[in-house]
């Protein structure tokens, strides 16, 4: 059996952008990457937002802010270079009222201290650049753009191809071993070794850190992000992408309204529990799923802190009306005739066993493995650093 170099498990951006790396900092050297599924791109790189983020959540210093500006700023290079569509058509963080304006301030100022260029703007001005929007004030951020990351991953995938990568598509890896010499991955399909090995399995993170036999105790919880799309002739509604302030407790964005690069207008996604990490279908059920998120002490604990918004969200999910009314707070004249059906996205997000939810990426090792634990949004802008940052550490 041959032993490659290096081995990547993931067939995502960040894994494909992993191995990009891989080979740029070492030519010639022989590498596989393995996905299961029978295409790259198939989960949350192929069910996200379509946003190049600025990085102006963020804590200062946090992998998320200094990776994330580094990584938007790669992204419209390297989309610029392989003549991908992207726009730069910036951002509108609405405050509704005047609680909202209070935490939009806060956000102000971080975004001063990320570096990142912001603007505020009062609701007069706000009327004038969107008229369709309301809001008390608002905070603009003109780099953040909008692309699709399968598409980047594609171009990606063509150049590891061309420098000597191997891709093995429907290869899914059950188990780990590792050695003083190399690490065996290994699946129903085959095994692979390799001398170094990355895995970043998104919804699968935990399972496969297990498979490693890394200690941290945290579980992969799926959080659906479910989204609707405009009719066609709505589409130019904003020119802009138009977000809520989000609430800082938690890591995820509020439903906001995204123009795609395919010339769509989306609204979304919300944030609701799933019971099955890959099934994309409203009331996905998978058993062993299930068992793991429900029989976790971290989920019981970030369910028990969270419990008003995890019931909003709920009804919000099962009732279009209550999912209008958070798109309504910004732009009151849609209505539930605007709701048309789109496919959903599912978040993997770590949550620890004193339940924190992990709001950084996460990144853990072994002797000869790497593990990326949690790669939320901004993830997708994030790919290429990520990957560097990854890679010199392997
Ligand atoms: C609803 C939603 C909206 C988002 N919006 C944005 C956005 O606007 N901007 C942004 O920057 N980010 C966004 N993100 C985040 C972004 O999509 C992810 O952070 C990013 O795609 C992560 O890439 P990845 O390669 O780590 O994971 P993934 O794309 O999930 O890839 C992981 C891959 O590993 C494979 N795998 C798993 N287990 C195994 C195994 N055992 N064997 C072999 N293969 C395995 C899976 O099949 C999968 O293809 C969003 C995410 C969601 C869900």
């Amino acid at each position: 059996m041959t032993t490659y170099d290096f081995c990547v498990i993931d067939g995502g951006i960040v894994g494909v952008a992993t191995a990009h790396q891989i080979l740029t900092r070492h030519p010639g050297a022989n590498l596989v990457l393995l996905e299961k599924a029978s295409e790259l791109a198939t989960h949350q790189t192929g069910h996200n937002s379509g946003v190049i983020h600025s990085g102006i959540y963020y804590p200062p210093n946090s992998l998320k802010a200094t990776l994330c500006r580094r990584g938007a700023r790669w992204t419209k290079e390297f989309a610029a270079a392989h003549d991908i569509p992207h726009r730069v058509c910036g951002k509108l963080l609405v405050a509704a009222d005047d609680a909202e304006y209070a935490r939009m301030l806060a956000l102000h100022e971080r975004s001063i201290t990320n570096g990142v260029a912001v603007e505020l703007i009062d609701a007069a001005e706000l009327a004038r650049r969107e008229p369709r929007i309301t809001g008390v004030g608002a905070l603009f951020v003109p780099d953040t753009g909008i692309i699709d990351f399968t598409q980047v991953t594609t171009a990606l995938a063509d150049e590891v191809r061309a420098a000597g990568g191997e891709f093995v598509l429907g290869a899914e890896i059950t188990t780990l071993t590792e050695t003083a010499d190399a690490v065996t991955a290994a699946g129903p399909t085959g095994s692979w070794s390799a001398r170094r090995l990355v895995a970043c399995a998104g919804l699968q993170a935990d399972r496969m850190a297990r498979a490693a036999g890394l200690r941290r105790d945290f579980r992969i919880v799926p959080f659906r992000g479910e989204y609707y799309q405009l009719p066609q002739e709505r589409a130019g509604l904003v020119r802009t992408l138009i977000y809520p302030i989000p609430d800082p407790e938690l890591p995820f964005l509020g439903v906001h309204l995204s123009p795609t690069i395919d010339g769509a207008l989306t609204v979304g996604p919300n944030a609701v529990l799933g019971l099955a990490r890959e099934g994309y279908r409203k009331g996905s059920f998978d058993a062993r799923d299930a068992r793991e998120i429900l029989g976790f002490t971290g989920f019981h604990r970030v369910a028990r802190a969270n419990v008003r918004t995890g019931l909003r969200e709920l009804r919000d999910s099962l009732f279009k009306r209550g999912y209008l009314a958070q798109c309504r707070r910004y732009c009151p004249e849609l209505t539930l005739a605007d709701l048309l059906p789109r496919e959903a996205g599912i978040r993997a997000q770590a949550v620890l066993r004193d339940g924190t939810l992990v709001h950084d990426f996460m990144i853990e090792r072994t002797e000869r493995s790497i593990h990326l634990l949690n790669a939320p949004s901004p993830a997708a802008t994030s790919a290429m650093p990520i990957a560097e940052h990854i890679v010199d550490q392997l």
